[in-house]
């Protein structure tokens, strides 16, 4: 019986494999594979890869041998392997740091560009696949994703927002002097409903794959104007009416909650840090369905950097002493209500590259290893709309493949530590 089912499914894939003359198969050998979070995981299993994609995945350790042609065996018989993460919430152009201020006035675009492609490697390398990166420089956000999906760099899969936001608003320059926020001044910037259609279409015509706004004013906002709601009802809605029709959806970052039922109602598809979400917010997230991406890793980032170093004015050190401890105190709360969880950790604000420390302040937060790892994978996939290509390892999927020392599930932490790498079937990290 074993035979004739072995038979059946080598004559499965040699059928497949000699339709594509240029076939590239790879079999990962997986010592436990995680290949649907939430579902237990499997020991010695095969995951069969043929160029970008996922074939299959058998039951125990396929040899080589029954394969033709160019076959290639990676043994991760030691490890715990599962699908690539995913970061919802990341802005490769920018990290946050003391020298913000004199890069944004000193560093040439071009080297900022330089500098992006370094840090999307540094994403890569800790096991993130895929990334939402939600906007600061967009030109070069869209190059980077481009030169990415062409092969001409490496870095994670990118799904690229363009920011809208309105004058003055959380998303518009603050901070500095009055000659140059005119210089700074962008087109996406918007004032009532018509304009933030036309800056809608705008950021959609040259790139936006989603449209990023702010509900709410923000922490790293230089101007003390608190983190309540900010964008009116009308401008909302035409934001995410003019982007609907063009295909796009929409994420809002909000922290109080009167932001945060104002942008549900709206009707975005994800809400951003979320800090204050109370009953009434609860209640519409169930509702419309509507993520929440938590960015705790920002909540802590910058308490931490308020009370340790001195380069915030005193508008932003007072918001991130009082956001950032209370982000990380209510998100248990608002996971335990039932709602539904995308992992994203605003890295840019955090340094990029320790997207796993999210996991770890969700866990400490009280939600279940198990669940993190969901919202890592099949939640991001779902709330981009590419369920079908990735967040798993099925048959048809791309070949986004990690693998760590141990299981995750037992030990959260494990996740700081990937050891392999694989995107669309090419291998990035293996050590
Ligand atoms: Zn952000």
């Amino acid at each position: 019986m074993k035979q004739k089912t072995l038979a059946l499914a080598c004559a499965l894939v040699i059928s497949a494999f000699t339709t594509i003359a240029s076939a590239n198969i790879t079999l990962i050998h997986a010592g436990k594979l995680l290949a649907v979070p939430g579902e237990a995981p499997a020991s010695g299993q095969t995951v069969v890869v043929e160029n970008q994609k996922i074939v299959e995945v058998r039951d125990g350790y396929v040899s080589a041998s029954e394969f033709d042609g160019d076959v290639r065996v990676v043994n991760l018989k030691d490890s715990f392997v599962m699908p690539g993460l995913m970061d919802m919430h990341v802005h490769l152009q920018f990290e946050l740091g003391p020298h913000n201020d004199i890069d944004e006035l000193k560093m040439p675009t071009q080297v900022m560009q330089m500098r992006s492609v370094h840090y999307g490697m540094k994403t890569l390398m800790a096991g993130f696949t895929t990334v939402r990166d939600v906007g600061s420089s967009e030109q070069e956000m869209y190059a980077l994703r481009d030169a990415i999906d062409n092969g001409w760099v490496d870095g994670p899969r990118i799904i690229a927002a363009g920011g809208v936001g309105i004058t003055g608003g959380h998303g518009d320059v603050s901070g500095l002097a009055p000659q140059w926020m005119e210089l700074l001044d962008t087109p996406n910037v918007c004032n009532g409903p018509y304009d933030c259609r036309r800056a809608t279409r705008r950021s959609i015509k040259f790139g936006a794959e989603w449209i990023k706004i702010t509900s709410t004013g923000g922490v790293l906002t230089d101007r003390a104007t608190g983190t309540g709601q900010q964008m009116e009802m009308d401008e909302l809605k035409e934001v995410v009416r003019s982007a609907a029709r063009m295909g796009r959806k929409v994420a809002s970052h909000a922290h109080q909650e009167d932001g945060i039922i104002a942008a549900l109602e709206a009707g975005v598809a994800s809400i951003e840090h979320g800090t204050y979400t109370g009953k009434a917010a609860i209640k519409l997230f169930k509702k419309t369905g509507a993520y929440l991406v938590p960015t705790l890793l920002a909540g802590e980032t910058v308490k931490r950097m308020a009370m340790e170093s001195d380069f915030m004015s005193p508008a932003i050190k007072q918001k991130s002493i009082t956001v950032g401890a209370d982000m990380m105190k209510n998100f248990g709360a608002v996971y335990n209500a039932g709602v539904k969880i995308a992992y994203g950790t605003d890295s840019g604000v955090s340094i990029h590259g320790t997207n796993a420390e999210e996991a770890l302040l969700m866990h400490e937060a009280g939600m279940p290893a198990e669940e993190i790892l969901v919202s890592a994978t099949i939640n991001a996939a779902d709330l981009l709309g590419m369920s079908d290509s990735i967040g798993t390892i099925e048959g048809g999927k791309y070949a986004d493949i990690i693998a760590i020392d141990g299981s995750p599930l037992d030990n959260i932490a494990e996740l700081l530590d990937v050891d392999f790498v694989m995107k669309g079937g090419k291998v990035y990290k293996n050590q």
